[in-house]
């Protein structure tokens, strides 16, 4: 088959070793190669691609689209290896492309590498920047978790699922649909650093976490001690936050203490003291049973609520490390007998000196398995109830409230998705190199707390 070279105009994007450039007619032998591929037809949403000449109609059509400027497509290359190895576009769904529906095909061979996720983030960006999009969507057979996953990682949010939704290869499959809204993605975006400075300047609070944010295993991080001297000294207020539901505040009191943080129990703020607020504000009066530590029994009981062993009405699950399998059965029962279930953090393990030990979130599966139900809440960073439970404590609103730590998809996820302003510090879990591809974008990244003191002071 001959074929014509034509190209056909969208604006290049130029990415880390890829560039996406407008497809040309000469494409089609390198997207007929791997787009017919059983492993990729099982996922796509349409029916090109049986043959190379359908693979040029797809290409003629995709030009006219783009003329008509209802569509754009660009043809992703490796800059390295000087080959085509996929495509994405983008589709008006409404009359002037306001919403939009965003495509894309890797080549197998690329698959797993992360490729379409920075793909996905640089297209999404595009049509924020340069058209009238506010809204992209995008589908997904259900079986599809690689393309599911690229979506995740973009900030897509899951709208749901249509059964049997679109007709592929002459058969009828579950599809799952998502969007990305275009003030989403701007809260998503790397902030100026004067912004960011501005904003903590103007805060009432800084909400520390604690391993690797003010102390690292027993150590105390250079200026954590005396940043929250001066916070003090400056009518600001510190508060530590903590995930882990098995030790008892006191602990943390003492522990800090130790250290020379100076702190009192109302500096403290843990999960399982979030989760007894959002039990009190949602099931006033019920029996609750807890499977937890009794630091957590003990916790839940102070707020005044009713901890029983049988006849709950509501179930809540903490890091237990005093988990035995009898509790377990009666956690299972209860879940399984439908009881609001609530747990206090999602944490899959927790650090100890010599590597993990299994967290509550390793639990959560295992009740999952047996009673086949999920949490209905989480509390926990980095979902909003433990945020919920800080502005109610402190009486402060979010703009007043900085969020301090070392983890992107906890700490920074928490303040971000409740709009609080966020702190960075690169003393701990996160490397600069992951922040380039989050979409979890803080308001001010440092190297550490002593950094934030220096900033503050200045
Ligand atoms: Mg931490």
């Amino acid at each position: 088959m001959q074929i014509e070279t034509r190209s056909y105009e969208v604006a290049e994007l130029r990415l880390d070793g890829l560039k996406l450039r407008p497809i040309e007619t000469s494409d089609a032998q390198d997207i007929y190669a791997y787009a017919c591929q059983k492993k990729v037809t099982r996922y796509l949403l349409w029916n090109e691609h049986r043959n190379l000449a359908e693979t040029m109609r797809f290409i003629e059509l995709t030009a006219q689209l783009n003329e008509s400027q209802k569509q754009m497509d660009w043809a992703i290359e490796d800059t390295s290896a000087g080959r085509m190895i996929g495509t994405v576009g983008a589709m008006a769904r409404s009359a002037s492309g306001e919403v939009m529906e965003i495509g894309y095909v890797l080549n197998p061979v690329y698959w797993n590498r992360g490729i379409m996720t920075r793909v996905v983030q640089a297209v999404s960006g595009y049509l924020f920047r340069n058209t009238l999009c506010h809204r992209i969507f995008a589908r997904a057979v259900t079986e599809n978790l690689a393309s599911i996953g690229v979506l995740e990682n973009c900030g897509f949010v899951k709208e749901g699922v249509q059964r049997k939704g679109s007709k592929v290869k002459e058969e009828w499959r579950d599809t799952v649909s998502y969007a990305l809204l275009k003030e989403d993605w701007e809260a998503m975006q790397p902030k100026p650093v004067q912004e960011g400075w501005r904003k903590i300047r103007a805060a009432k609070c800084f909400a520390f976490d604690m391993d690797g944010t003010v102390y690292l295993g027993d150590d105390v991080l250079p200026g954590a001690i005396e940043l929250v001297g001066y916070l003090r000294r400056n009518g600001v207020r510190p508060v530590f936050l903590t995930n882990n539901s098995s030790r008892s505040v006191d602990t943390y009191v003492t522990r800090l203490n130790g250290m020379g943080f100076g702190v009192a129990r109302e500096d403290i703020l843990s999960s399982g003291q979030a989760a007894a607020g959002y039990l009190l504000r949602h099931f006033p009066g019920k029996r609750v049973y807890v499977m937890g530590n009794q630091n957590l029994i003990d916790e839940i009981a102070s707020f005044g609520i009713e901890v029983v062993e049988k006849d709950a009405q509501v179930v809540l699950t903490g890091f237990d490390t005093t988990l035995n399998y009898e509790k377990l059965t009666v956690t299972c029962d209860y879940v399984r007998a439908g009881l609001p279930y609530i747990a206090t953090h999602p944490d899959l393990n927790c650090p100890v000196k010599d590597g993990f030990i299994p967290d509550l979130g390793a639990m959560t599966a295992l009740i999952e398995k047996s009673a086949g139900r999920l949490p209905d809440v989480v509390i926990g960073k980095p979902y909003g109830e433990i945020a919920r439970y800080l502005l109610e404590r402190t009486g402060l609103r979010k703009e007043e409230v900085v969020m301090v730590g070392d983890r992107l998809y906890t700490d920074i996820a928490t303040g971000v998705r409740f709009g609080m302003p966020t702190v960075l510090v690169l003393s701990g879990e996160t490397k600069r190199e992951q922040l380039e591809n989050s979409t979890i974008q803080p308001d001010l990244v440092l190297g550490g707390v002593d950094e934030l003191l220096e900033g503050l002071s200045r």
